[in-house]
């Protein structure tokens, strides 16, 4: 059986080191020691002077949109995971959808201007499958406008732009340290923003607002995250190349092999490198993909439609609604088996399936 993702796990002897250790000092959450570590080691491998570790991608989503006070109505794609709209909707807010870039798959930022109303306070976009979006573009509408930017980069891991980290760009990015992402803690999110201010009023949001024991800083949440996550952190950190290393391997095979199947990739940012997060193919139509997702299945190989459906048709606190480029590509991808574990015979194996049930 090949599954659609695995999570990456170190040798158990090193995280029960960190075990040990927690056992010994007994500080179990609450921004301990090892998760005060963790964001200094991962501000230093990304690249950023701020970051917050929080409990998820979707917790750091929804202190983004309070930390920004928006109100009214927020621009974003309908092609992303369901946690990008539920955080506006649970934020009080009402999600603007906007039509995707047929070859980026990120929100099309020449079709953002026709959306905003006298309502709009903020873009909220994501790097589909760690690809930028186009950030200057976004970012001249949003000070044309005066709106805040949120970017939804929960794929975008170690993602860079012009040798600059993506999570740099926005008022706020966030990222998901999701245990199928491609780094993780179990469960984990970061919150990334340059703004002081804003940084300082996120900080206290994470812990229930409290400045120091008896006082409030803020209108706060749980969002903290616990010493045996931040272990898994540190832990797979020290594993970071060699994840990278696996995935493009990988990828390149994937890419040599499936040369002559009949489909299209997500065309990259120029300025950026993939992180191989995933391995998303498009098939010409939803039959083809269809068939090949069944065939594979029939030999115990699992893939993945992701994103599908289509979140502005699929989500029943919504009313439906219908965009062409979103609605095609939602029903042609196909997200290939991609962790560290699989070996190349078994990409090979794949590609060979895909390859007979083409020709077929
Ligand atoms: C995984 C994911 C999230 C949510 O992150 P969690 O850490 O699972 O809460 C949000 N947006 C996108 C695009 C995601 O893929």
């Amino acid at each position: 059986m090949i599954p659609v993702t695995k999570p990456f796990l170190p040798p158990s002897e090193e995280y029960q080191k960190y075990l040990t250790g927690i056992w010994q000092r007994q500080w179990l959450t609450n921004m301990g020691p090892l998760a005060n570590d963790l964001e200094i080691k991962l501000k230093e491998y990304l690249g950023l002077s701020h970051l917050l570790f929080v409990t998820n991608g979707t917790v750091a989503l929804q202190m983004a949109i309070k930390a920004l006070d928006l109100k009214g109505e927020i621009i974003t794609t309908p092609f992303s995971f369901v946690a990008t709209t539920s955080s506006i909707v649970w934020e009080g807010c009402k999600p603007v959808f906007v039509d995707i870039d047929e070859n980026s798959l990120n929100i099309d930022a020449s079709k953002i201007e026709d959306s905003i109303t006298e309502k709009t306070t903020a873009i909220l976009a994501t790097h589909v499958y760690g690809n930028p979006c186009d950030v200057v573009e976004i970012e001249k509408i949003a000070s044309k406008h005066n709106l805040k930017v949120i970017y939804d980069g929960a794929h975008a891991f170690g993602v860079r732009i012009n040798g600059k980290s993506i999570f740099e760009y926005g008022d706020i990015s966030i990222c998901s340290l999701h245990a199928t992402k491609l780094y993780h803690s179990i469960e984990g999110g970061l919150v990334i923003t340059k703004d002081a201010t804003i940084l300082k009023k996120l900080a206290y949001m994470r812990n229930f607002g409290f400045d120091g024991p008896e006082a409030f800083a803020e209108l706060g949440i749980n969002g903290k995250n616990s010493e045996f996550h931040a272990a898994m952190g540190l832990l797979n950190l020290e594993y970071i190349d060699k994840i990278l290393e696996k995935r493009k391997a990988i990828n390149d095979r994937f890419d040599d092999k499936l040369k002559n199947l009949n489909v299209r990739k997500p065309l990259w940012h120029d300025d950026s490198a993939n992180n191989y997060a995933y391995y998303p193919i498009i098939f010409e139509n939803e039959e083809s993909m269809l068939k090949a997702m069944n065939f594979l299945k029939s030999h115990e190989i699992f893939t993945r439609r992701y994103f599908y459906p289509s979140l502005a048709t699929t989500l029943p606190y919504l009313e439906k609604q219908y965009f062409p480029i979103t609605d095609d590509i939602a029903k042609c991808v196909m997200c290939l088996p991609f962790y560290p574990d699989l070996s190349i015979e078994e990409v090979d194996l794949i590609c060979r399936f895909l390859l007979r049930i083409q020709n077929n």
